[in-house]
């Protein structure tokens, strides 16, 4: 597992590098070390940026875990140079949390549909429609690939809370 750079580290905060040349092993290499790194912290979801890599490329990984365990069971996919080529009208709040700011949940806006396209690991062109949690996971790691984190789509400090309280209120009751 490879350390994850935290609130504060300017690499966090910069637009991260179009991958042109996939099928390098340097590449590759960088998907499976965020594909490890990502199970063993719980997470959802991890931009390379996230790992002091500034490239474009991300891993969706939804699945229920301790961090979040309503999520839904997808197999762990690699999305480079993703794009947003539309979205519903919809927005919806929900929380998020995120593996660079630990200890802190945001109630965030984000688009409740999206068509997104990337190219896989593969090198194979992509187009999918995602929504809801899906939806939002990928809208997380794309703004980690334009240097922006969740608490910067904050519409009020008061949607911040702590892990915490978040735990109590949200995951512990349910
Ligand atoms: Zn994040």
């Amino acid at each position: 597992m490879t350390p994850i750079i935290e609130l504060g580290n300017p690499i966090l905060r910069q637009h991260a590098s179009l991958i042109d040349k996939i099928q390098d092993q340097d590449i590759q290499n960088l998907i499976e070390d965020l594909m490890a790194t990502v199970a063993q912290a719980n997470g959802v979801g991890i931009a390379a940026p996230q790992i002091a890599a500034s490239y474009r490329l991300f891993i969706v990984a939804s699945r229920p875990n301790p961090r979040y365990p309503h999520a839904p069971q997808m197999e762990p996919t690699a999305m480079i140079n993703p794009k947003i080529i539309g979205h519903s009208t919809e927005v919806v709040k929900g929380w998020e949390g995120c593996l660079s700011v630990p200890g802190i949940r945001g109630f965030v806006p984000r688009y409740q549909a999206i068509a997104v396209e990337y190219t896989d690991r593969n090198g194979k062109l992509q187009q999918q429609e995602l929504t809801d949690f899906v939806a939002r996971i990928f809208q997380h790691e794309y703004d980690h690939l334009d240097g922006i984190l969740f608490v910067d789509r904050l519409e009020s400090t008061q949607d911040m809370i702590t892990e915490q309280e978040y735990q109590q209120r949200f995951v512990n009751n349910t």
